[in-house]
């Protein structure tokens, strides 16, 4: 019994040890990548579904290292979140997407993502506050995307900076609505614009009548409340026209267009720094 207990310390324990150290070369890597500015922001488009315009588009990090290769958010966003690193990595996002918005049309937002612990910090009114007057940007067209992890915690601290986050005119989106701890009271007092069906919920909707039934609940339950709904993950034209019947606002996913560089972006879109107020129809879309 005691030697069988000692053999799984010994197995588990350099597993352990290598897994901290795999994520403090990762978490140094990072650093250094923010400082030489080897992060980018990719934009993928948030289409309108009645007018089948461009709403705008969430801001998507990534990491190109030197070799020209890509590390996905999905990697590194959890480490930072757990880490200080995410807070410079945050605010240089939120400034980015800020200066991009300036070069945009009026009537386009971003979305940048924001882990729940942000929130927490005293500094992120003023941070989004400054830029967006440095930028001389209008609050609405900013749209920040949190999760229903801000359910976790010091819920009432948090809820109370992105009250006043709303009360600079800043939009708020709540992100992978349906996976987390939503809590139907919560719900009721909640201070956001906007709900985000999770994409687990959205891929399979026509084949799976749960899945179905969970996007039709969830885009009720939004109008009820007056917020406006946006499904993420739509991969398939079926599925864009099922959620527009369904009378979903505002579709995102591969469908519509893969995250892409914001020069890409611009270029897809007919979005020029001196054609602010003249864009072009989307032309050679698959929606047009
Ligand atoms: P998210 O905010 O839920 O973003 C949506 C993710 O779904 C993105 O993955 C996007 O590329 C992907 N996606 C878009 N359309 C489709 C589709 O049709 N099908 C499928 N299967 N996936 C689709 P990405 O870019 O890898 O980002 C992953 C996550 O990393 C994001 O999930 C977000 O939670 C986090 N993240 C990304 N950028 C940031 C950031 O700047 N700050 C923070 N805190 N988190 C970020
Ligand atoms: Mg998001
Ligand atoms: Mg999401
Ligand atoms: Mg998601």
């Amino acid at each position: 019994e005691a030697r069988a207990n000692s053999t799984n310390v010994r197995l588990y324990t350099p597993v352990a040890e290598s897994l901290a150290d795999n994520q403090r070369t990762l978490l140094e890597t990072l650093e250094i990548a923010l400082q030489r500015g080897e992060l980018q922001l990719f934009y993928q488009p948030k289409l309108n579904t009645v007018y089948r315009s461009l709403a705008g588009a969430e801001a998507l990090m990534r990491w190109q290292t030197a070799d020209g290769a890509f590390i996905s958010p999905a990697e590194f966003i959890p480490v930072a979140e757990a880490n200080e690193i995410i807070r410079p990595l945050t605010w240089w996002a939120i400034k980015s997407a800020i200066a991009r918005l300036a070069r945009w049309p009026e009537d386009l937002s971003i979305a940048v993502n924001i882990a729940p612990t942000l929130l927490l910090d005293d500094q992120i009114v003023a941070v989004v506050g400054d830029a967006l007057d440095i930028y001389g940007v209008t609050p609405k067209r900013l749209m920040l995307e949190v999760t229903e992890r801000i359910m976790v915690g010091d819920t009432e601290t948090m809820l109370g900076q992105l009250g006043r986050l709303r009360l600079i005119g800043v939009q708020v989106s709540l992100d992978d609505f349906g996976t987390g701890y939503s809590s139907l009271s919560y719900f009721r007092d909640l201070p956001v614009d906007e709900i985000k069906i999770d994409g687990s919920f959205v891929h399979n909707m026509l084949e799976c009548g749960k899945d179905h039934a969970i996007v039709k609940a969830i885009i009720d339950l939004a109008h009820n409340f007056s917020l406006k709904v946006v499904a993420e993950g739509v991969e398939t034209e079926p599925v864009f026209e099922r959620l527009k019947e369904l009378g979903c606002d505002v579709v995102q996913g591969y469908f519509l267009d893969r995250p892409l560089s914001a020069k890409d972006f611009e270029a897809s879109y007919g979005i020029h720094r001196a054609g602010v107020g003249e864009k072009q129809p989307l032309k050679d879309h698959p929606l047009m």
